[in-house]
């Protein structure tokens, strides 16, 4: 057993640091504002690879495993977890195409989703199915030159703002096996979007409902089988999980970091208020939190990468136990930077904001434990 980074992976994190600090960080705060990222920056975000982050080498993509992937959202975390967060359900996304859309259709789109010409969205959620996502509702009806498509996905980070979108779509029969994934372009005649959602984080990122009227799409725009689909969006919720954990994990280091030195500056009673030993035992708390984190997620992306049996379980109760970790520790960063934790200039209110909603989306925490129970209770002897 080796816990140990290797030198690819320590440089695969610091590359991904050094971007996030130096084209992230800077502006994170602006794009909050704006409630928008630059188009341009995903460009030289896929020009570092990391468009394609486990898309195979064959199709062009870095050929990653999943356990690098949980490091590059880490590392871009530390500048702003809604964009680390964004980059995942584009790369969620580029993973299906490359795992199941046929020759034709890869040959098509993936050189520009691995450069990030085109940015992509997940599209599952329906306003009135979420954690089920198997009754989801919205129509494809067979046409003699593709489908037909009817109904409306709610939440989609990236609504009205990316490139291209893969949404699960009932062809066929109610459940899980009469649902299908089909890929749209932006424009297409019948596709359009609901106003921008008003969100307590990620605010950077758009979200909005993305609508079918009649909107025809070819038929090689289907991505893999018919009755595939929902087997598809579960397979890419296992990395997704893992790197929404990651953006947790991120943030949370970044926010103990500047916890520490804070600490260090500011007097109380005449001491600097790192020397109490209430906040000391508060600090080394964070810190086993953290490591605990950090170690469980990765043993999660090893089994994922290792094709382990329970990587779906572990998957799940990573997310679970790293993004409330991290919520917590963010949480408690702000109480110790007193008064000036809650505003804007100090970076912490934002990353609580920001991380709350990794309890949320990828499958809630509750669902994290239905899947981890069902799971013990299939494989108990
Ligand atoms: C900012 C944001 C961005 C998002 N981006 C996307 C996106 O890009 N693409 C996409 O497809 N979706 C996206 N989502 C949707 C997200 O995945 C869903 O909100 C989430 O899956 C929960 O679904 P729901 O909101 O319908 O809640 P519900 O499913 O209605 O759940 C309500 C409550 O009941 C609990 N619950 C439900 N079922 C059970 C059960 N069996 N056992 C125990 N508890 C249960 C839930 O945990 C939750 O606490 C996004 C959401 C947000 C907030």
């Amino acid at each position: 057993m080796d816990f140990a980074l290797t030198e690819e992976q320590s440089a695969i994190f610091d590359m991904a640091f050094a971007f996030g600090q130096d084209n992230i960080a800077p502006h994170a705060r602006q794009w909050e504002a704006d409630g928008t990222i630059p188009k341009d920056l995903w460009p030289q975000i896929g020009a570092l690879g990391f468009g394609g982050l486990y898309v195979s080498e064959d199709s062009g993509g870095a050929g990653l495993t999943r356990l690098d992937a949980t490091l590059v959202f880490e590392a871009l975390s530390m500048a702003c977890p809604s964009v680390a967060a964004f980059l995942s359900i584009h790369n969620m996304c580029a993973r299906m195409l490359d795992s199941f859309a046929d020759e034709a259709l890869k040959a098509r789109v993936m050189a520009d989703v691995i450069s990030m010409n085109t940015v992509l969205s997940y599209c599952l959620t329906e306003p009135g199915s979420g954690s089920d996502a198997a009754a989801l509702k919205t129509r494809a009806d067979r046409t003699n030159e593709g489908y037909t498509l009817n109904g409306t996905k709610a939440f989609i980070s990236g609504g009205g703002y990316s490139d291209a979108y893969i949404a699960m779509v009932r062809t066929g029969e109610d459940g899980p096996k009469g649902i299908s994934t089909v890929y749209i372009e932006d424009g297409t005649p019948g596709l359009s979007f609901g106003g921008l959602e008003d969100k307590m984080g990620w605010r950077s990122q758009p979200t909005a409902q993305v609508q079918f009227d009649d909107c025809k799409i070819p038929a090689g725009n289907l991505v893999g089988q018919e009755g595939h689909g929902f087997k598809y969006a579960m397979m890419g919720l296992d990395g997704g999980r893992l790197n929404i954990a990651a953006c947790s994990l991120g943030a949370a280091q970044i926010a103990i970091n500047q916890t520490l030195d804070y600490m260090g500056e500011r007097k109380a009673f005449g001491k600097p208020i790192d020397q109490f030993q209430g906040l000391q035992f508060r600090l080394a708390d964070m810190e086993i939190d953290l490591q605990a984190a950090r170690v469980f997620l990765r043993q999660a992306a090893w089994k994922l990468d290792q094709g382990a049996p329970d990587a779906t379980k572990h998957c799940a109760m990573a997310k679970k136990f790293v993004t409330e970790a991290g919520s917590r520790i963010v949480d408690q960063c702000l109480q110790l930077h007193g008064g000036y934790g809650y505003l804007a200039d100090y970076g912490i209110e934002k990353l609580v904001r920001d991380l709350r909603v990794h309890q949320i989306l990828e499958g809630t925490n509750e669902i994290m434990r239905v899947i981890t129970a069902r799971h013990m209770l299939e494989t108990r002897g």
